[in-house]
């Protein structure tokens, strides 16, 4: 008698879920639905990001969320080992991402050896499961896999 095969079981994921604010739950909440989205002001149309109540631009209260292209640069980065990062068997490749829409975004770099992370390199986006079946932005070489 042969045994019902049965797809092995996704590994948990323990990236630590993101700290949900008020004014960043649209932004988390279409993370969730692995869209990549921004803030600009509805009057100035200026970003606003990361999101907040204020435009620091006209000082507007009118917020517009726009979607973003998920392509960009990796600015800086850097390797946090000690203390080890909760929740990473490896230390995370934590990279500023100059996006091409003109903002910057802190995420992780993903799919390459920290010793190949380089300046200006083509990052696209994607997203990571995290605890608490939630999703989070992170960046891969562009075209990659
Ligand atoms: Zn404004």
């Amino acid at each position: 008698m042969t045994e019902p095969t049965e797809a092995p079981a996704a590994p948990k994921p323990t990236r630590i879920a993101p700290i949900v604010t008020t004014d960043a739950k649209s932004f988390w909440d279409a993370a969730d639905r692995e869209e990549f989205v921004g803030q600009k002001c509805g009057d100035c149309n200026q970003f606003t990001f990361p999101p907040r109540p204020m435009c620091p631009h006209c000082h507007s209260l009118n917020r517009v969320e726009v979607p973003l292209s998920g392509y960009g640069t990796v600015h800086s980065w850097t390797i946090p080992r000690h203390p080890h990062p909760f929740g990473f068997k490896e230390a995370p490749i934590v990279a500023v991402i100059q996006l091409d829409e003109g903002i910057r975004f802190v995420s992780n770099v993903v799919g390459v050896a920290p010793e190949d992370v380089k300046m200006d390199m083509k990052v696209e986006v994607m997203f990571e499961p995290t605890m608490g079946k939630h999703k989070v932005p992170v960046f891969k070489p562009r075209g990659s896999k």
